[in-house]
């Protein structure tokens, strides 16, 4: 059993409602999007492969108890199955963060799955797996990605259609350095929308072009 692997590393979460805890990340190689804002393009092709047990090795050296496994498309690789099931009985509270494209039925349920759903300034709305909506529950989270006042209004719609703040947590980010997060805020509040502003914090602790962090 094995994995491509981009790079693991210890840091703050940026993201979902877990922003703010410390986090082991586990970022695979490889994606099958091409989202317009990507800020992981590094993760396409560039990694090494190592084995199940050598990734849980470096996982248990940072001594943390929250490991979010990202990419890249974590899903692309049968393998982050049984690394998932390590994880998890070894005590692990688990997040996966996947693109939306690919299907989440497989996942174990005690996974909190963090799903984009791919909004049309991303390039990659056509993309999006909707059958995926059957499979979150509560502890689980949509992320919409805002560009702008369109992007927004696509989310906002979906959230309506989907019934979304009903099973599962939302999550609106604005794209850094295209949309202030203040407007994104504002827009929220006006519309008195159930949803929750994440920035990426990781980006305004250290330079927002860092790898790693
Ligand atoms: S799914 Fe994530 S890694 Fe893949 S292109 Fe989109 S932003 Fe980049």
């Amino acid at each position: 059993m094995s994995l491509r692997v981009n790079e693991i590393f210890y840091s703050i979460q940026g993201e979902s409602t877990y922003a703010g805890r410390p986090c082991v990340f586990v970022r695979l190689t490889a994606c099958n999007l091409r989202c317009r804002w990507c800020d992981t393009e590094y993760a396409f092709y560039e990694g090494e492969t190592l084995t199940v047990e050598q990734v849980l090795e470096q996982v248990r050296a940072h001594k943390c108890p929250l490991v979010e496994i990202t990419g890249g498309e974590p899903l692309l690789q049968e393998d982050v199955h049984p690394l998932i099931d390590r994880l998890l009985a070894e005590g692990y509270e688990v997040l996966i963060e996947t693109g939306g494209s690919l299907d989440v039925g497989g996942l174990y349920p005690r996974v909190v799955k963090i799903l984009d759903l791919n909004a049309p300034g991303s390039g990659m709305e056509h993309r999006n797996n909707l059958d995926n909506l059957r499979y979150v529950d509560r502890k689980d989270q949509i992320k919409f990605v805002v560009a702008d006042r369109r992007d927004y209004e696509w989310a906002k719609g979906m959230m309506a259609e989907h019934a979304l703040a009903e099973k599962v947590q939302v999550l609106f980010s604005p794209v850094f350095g295209e949309l202030h997060p203040r407007e994104l805020g504002e827009w929220i509040l006006a519309d008195r929308l159930p949803a929750r502003l994440q920035i990426q914090l990781h980006k305004y602790l250290w330079d927002p072009d860092q790898r790693g962090v």
